[in-house]
């Protein structure tokens, strides 16, 4: 472990020092260029530069080769703390970093808007001819970096502080690994991860779309989407009524008055869009559907006996998000919450805690995610609630955890003021994460609301109340699952499930025939009677990535059969239309990828 996290921090030095020698390379091309800024990644690195002409695929290549032969000139990076002056002296012509230096100094404050003990500290970094504002870290000297594993990758717009309404700056994003293969072996991961852009692959199998006439960041479900999204939600509502949820359902909007009792018009009006006036009163679009769970909640006087209340609701939600920062259907405007709200008494939290736990695992599982990664965030100092309560809120996570065998983070004192929290992350087939599920205790809103319940001793006690969300969103898990199947779903999430391919025009009846037989048998089902050659038909299919072909000839038609060929290219062959019934609901069944 501590040996990994140092190679992690190495490469992160390594990269942060490349994207220095890379502003180098670009400002000795562009000696008016302004930089903005250029941090490691994940993976790599970047840097966000104003030129004055658009960079060219033949100008990357040409800023990679003098990038190697600062390397080769073997420069080291060298720290100084410089005084404000200093500092605005050196950077006299860079506005970018004028701008970053204001809000150094003037922030003076910490994120809860504390005044820092210190006072705040300007530091730089010069590597050969470059200078930048920086606290690093870096390596000693260029020569460690191997100019074999560099490369620069491509060139996006990007908004000056992802701000729509400041500067679009050209970012060049780059790569470094400390070897030649590392490099190679990043190289065909990538190419793997452009495959598999859900972005794409939505547009290239006809299951959404975004319109910028209808507004970004809105998705539009098309009737290929559409069957997949209904499969996750009935399978959704069959596991909740298993698992003991009640399914309930709200309005999009709400009055001002509830957004104000519930706080979100306090912390949460910038994420949340313009009222609307309807009859002298102000509306809202909801950015979240708890307050109206509490309302519903409140219709009665609440006894223990009733607790645990589970209610779950697909809830649509509107957040407002800058146009910067939208990215397909990971980061939208609009988007379904698989939510519930538990509300439950002290004695019940553990258990409560540990079967959400465990039922989203199950619904994580019947998707394929088998590799999960848990974060707690615990206490901050800042918080509503008594500590009791959080504490006990926070046994109960880390109970269920451990009971499930999890490997977990403590973010200490990262959770939000309002209660403590687990997220769940995922891997997918390219073994990247993705965080899904949230479990959140909130000590906020009960207390805001005036939520009671009557105990055992007939008195009047506040309950616990979790919000949770298993797949997170609808459009957000759907990106995930794209990527994480490259749009090979599994059959049972194939919005095409088999497609019938006569040989010649008079195999097409006997197609359509057993095309309605397997609709009939609850598959989805279409003909390719279109003109084209077998083999052309078939590729049409791969690319479609349906997972049976069913190819049918005179043989086929005199026997009554089929001859089926998988997605994979496998050929289990001729058999009757009977028994691939049976095998393609058994696949399904067994929710199997083939
Ligand atoms: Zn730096
Ligand atoms: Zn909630």
């Amino acid at each position: 472990m501590a040996e990994h996290e140092h190679e992690k921090d190495h490469l992160h030095r390594l990269r942060h020092s490349v994207s220095h020698v890379m502003a180098q390379a670009v400002l000795e091309k562009f000696p008016e260029g302004k930089v903005a800024i250029g941090p490691p990644i994940e993976k790599g690195f970047y840097y966000d530069f104003e030129l004055p002409r658009p960079l060219t695929p033949e100008d990357l290549e040409g800023i990679e080769s003098r990038m190697r032969e600062i390397v080769a000139e073997g420069h080291d990076f060298v720290y100084q703390e410089v005084s404000e002056d200093e500092a605005r002296e050196i950077f006299c012509e860079q506005p970018y970093k004028l701008e970053l230096i204001d809000g150094i100094v003037s922030a003076g404050t910490d994120e809860y808007g504390e005044p820092l003990d210190e006072a705040p500290k300007l530091s730089i970094y010069r590597s050969g001819s470059f200078v930048d504002l920086c606290r690093g870290p870096h390596v000693e000297n260029t020569k460690e970096i191997n100019p074999d594993a560099i490369k620069l990758l491509n060139v996006a717009g990007a908004y000056w502080r992802g701000d729509e309404r400041r500067p679009m700056l050209q970012r060049i994003y780059g790569t470094a690994w400390e070897s030649a293969q590392e490099l190679e072996e990043f190289l065909a991961w990538q190419e793997e991860v452009e495959k598999r852009d859900h972005r794409r692959l939505i547009k290239d199998l006809d299951l959404l779309s975004f319109h910028e006439e209808g507004g970004a960041g809105l998705a539009y479900w098309h009737p290929l989407g559409g069957r997949i999204r209904q499969v996750i939600e009935d399978f959704w509502r069959a596991r909740h009524r298993e698992g003991d949820y009640e399914i309930v359902y709200t309005p999009h909007i709400g009055k001002a008055q509830l957004w104000q009792e519930s706080g979100h018009l306090g912390f949460y009006r910038e994420s949340m869009y313009s009222p609307m006036d309807i009859d002298g009163a102000e509306y809202f679009l909801k950015p979240m559907n708890c307050p109206f769970h509490i309302l519903m909640y409140k219709t009665s006087l609440r006894s223990y006996r009733e607790l645990p209340l589970r209610w779950a609701e697909l809830g649509t939600v509107y957040r407002y998000e800058r146009s910067g920062v939208l990215h397909g259907l990971m980061r939208v405007r609009g988007f379904t919450q698989d939510d519930a709200h538990i509300f439950c008494t002290p004695e019940q939290i553990e258990d409560e805690v540990l079967r959400v736990l465990r039922f989203s695992l199950d619904l994580l599982r019947a998707f394929g995610f088998a590799d999960f990664h848990v974060f707690l965030s615990t206490m901050p100092e800042k918080h509503v609630g008594e500590a009791e309560r959080w504490e006990q809120a926070q046994e109960s996570l880390r109970k269920a955890i451990d009971v499930e065998g999890l490997p977990y983070e403590v973010d200490e004192g990262g959770g939000a003021f309002y209660g403590p929290k687990i997220d769940i992350h995922v891997k997918d087939a390219l073994g990247r994460r993705w965080q899904l599920t949230t479990i959140q205790f909130d000590f906020n809103m009960p207390e805001r609301f005036d939520m009671t319940y009557i105990g055992e001793d007939g008195k009047e006690h506040r309950p616990y109340m979790v919000h949770r969300a298993l797949l997170g969103s609808l459009e957000r898990f759907f990106g995930v699952l794209v990527e994480h199947y490259g749009g090979a779903f599994p059959v049972w999430l194939s919005p095409v499930q088999v497609v019938l391919i006569p040989i010649a025009d008079r195999h097409v009846d006997y197609a359509y025939a057993v095309a309605e037989q397997l609709r009939a048998a609850g598959l989805w089902v279409k003909v390719d009677d279109s003109g084209e050659r077998m083999q052309a038909k078939i590729r049409d299919a791969q690319m479609q990535k349906i997972p049976y072909m069913l190819v049918v000839g005179n043989r086929e038609m005199d026997a009554g059969q089929v001859n089926l060929r998988r997605r994979d290219g496998e050929v289990p062959g001729a058999m009757s239309v009977d028994e691939f019934i049976a095998l393609a609901q058994d696949a399904i069944a067994e929710r199997c990828v083939l």
